[in-house]
């Protein structure tokens, strides 16, 4: 499809495979193989498997559908689509590093991306330095003669920190390290990572791609030499393959993908103005607001602010600020109590006791998630409702 054509144009109309019989929306090929005419055909087809249909853990329509309009989105040459957001982590990191090898990452990360990083990969011998995703330089002072791979989680899960893309991805250059970054909490709608000096796009479609909470998938977007040639090949063996009705799934998410996002970062920027302005909230993170540290960065390299909003709740004691937090979470009748993220539906989530709760005390105290620290992701209620299902436990 024509690269020149505006987004919301391309999350309707790319990756649009049509089958002989005409159909105007996208099929789902539910099937694990393909049949040849011929043992030739076979043959062939088996030799080129990246460009043929031969068997659904290499390659189905349907999928290459979700690949092509999640690339066209993205601004990137191609992608592969993974079974969740951790097996693209899995698979970007099986690809392209070996035994030996360094990466630099941000410490603010998801906490499973964190668990890999910080246990599961040591064992294959990738170690990794975890630096402040802010400061530029412990980015180039972590660099070693065997640094290989960036990773960058921005604006950052819980607390919404932004990082400079374009800054780091010219030091990532001059350290010849594959610069990765997970686009997950804002999606290509606010937020083009590749325009910005990056190499390698992650995706949990999970989250804003498919948008209504229903299937698990992840993406890896890049350059068609590295997609092809390193991460084709890894995804083909090893078999973190998304399924075909998953694809489909988030062909139909990704056509609404800007409304959505657009609207639930308006409702959160006007709930954090709220929540800044309330008597029993002691913090408001949210890119949106003027007073978050990082605003300008993410006014130059976000559309908007993006769904999610971070609270920290007053009191004396850690004790006091727990029992703060879940009053309020507790008190909530429409919001959903649950981890998920990037949904219609608004979720409320207690991050020291519950996505982060597997993290020492110490590790929680140096990423700045206290007892006290609510967070939203906010959905496409109206927001006055979500105010007043809030305002009941503040
Ligand atoms: C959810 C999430 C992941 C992991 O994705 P899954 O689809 O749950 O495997 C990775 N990074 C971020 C920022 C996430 O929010």
């Amino acid at each position: 499809m024509d690269d020149s054509l505006n987004f919301d144009t391309l999350a309707v109309r790319s990756g649009t495979l049509r089958s002989d019989f005409g159909e105007h929306s996208e099929a789902l090929f539910l099937t694990s193989s393909f049949v040849f005419a011929s043992a030739a055909e076979a043959a062939e087809r088996f030799k080129n498997s990246e460009d043929y249909y031969t068997y659904s853990r290499f390659t189905n329509p349907t999928v290459t559908m979700f690949q092509e309009r999640l690339a066209a989105l993205e601004g990137g040459e191609a992608c592969m689509a993974t079974a969740s957001g951790m097996s693209a982590i899995m698979s970007v990191v099986m690809s392209a590093l070996q035994a030996g090898d360094h990466l630099v990452s941000s410490q603010s990360l998801f906490g499973s991306t964190l668990g890999m990083f910080s246990q599961i990969f040591t064992r294959f011998g990738i170690t990794t330095t975890f630096v402040d995703p802010t400061d530029l330089d412990a980015w180039k002072n972590a660099v070693r003669p065997e640094t290989k791979m960036f990773f960058l989680e921005t604006p950052s899960n819980p607390l919404t920190e932004i990082a400079d893309i374009e800054a780091i991805s010219k030091i990532a250059k001059s350290a010849n390290a594959l610069f990765v970054v997970d686009n997950c909490f804002c999606s290509p709608a606010l937020q083009q990572p590749l325009k910005l000096g990056a190499d390698v796009v992650m995706h949990s479609a999970t989250k804003f791609l498919d948008g209504q909470g229903r299937v698990l998938g992840g993406a890896l977007v890049g350059s068609k030499q590295f997609i092809m040639e390193k991460v084709f090949p890894f995804v083909r063996s090893a078999g973190p393959t998304l399924s075909a009705f998953n694809a489909w799934i988030l062909l139909k998410g990704m056509e609404t993908l800007s409304l959505r996002v657009e609207r639930q970062s308006a409702n959160a920027l006007e709930i954090a103005r709220w929540l800044d302005q309330h008597p029993a909230v002691k913090r408001v993170f949210y890119p949106g607001l003027e007073s978050h540290p990082q605003y300008e960065i993410a006014k130059r390299q976000q559309k908007a602010g993006g769904a999610i909003v971070s609270f920290e709740m007053k009191g004396d004691t850690p004790e006091q600020m727990r029992a703060n937090a879940w009053r309020v979470i507790d008190g909530t009748k429409i919001c959903s109590i649950t981890g998920n993220l990037g949904d219609t539906r608004t979720t409320i989530t207690h991050p020291a006791t519950t996505t982060h709760g597997r993290l020492s005390e110490e590790a929680r105290a140096a990423a700045g998630i206290t007892e006290g620290l609510i967070r939203l992701a906010v959905g496409l209620e109206d927001p006055s409702d979500i105010r007043g299902d809030l305002a009941k436990g503040l």
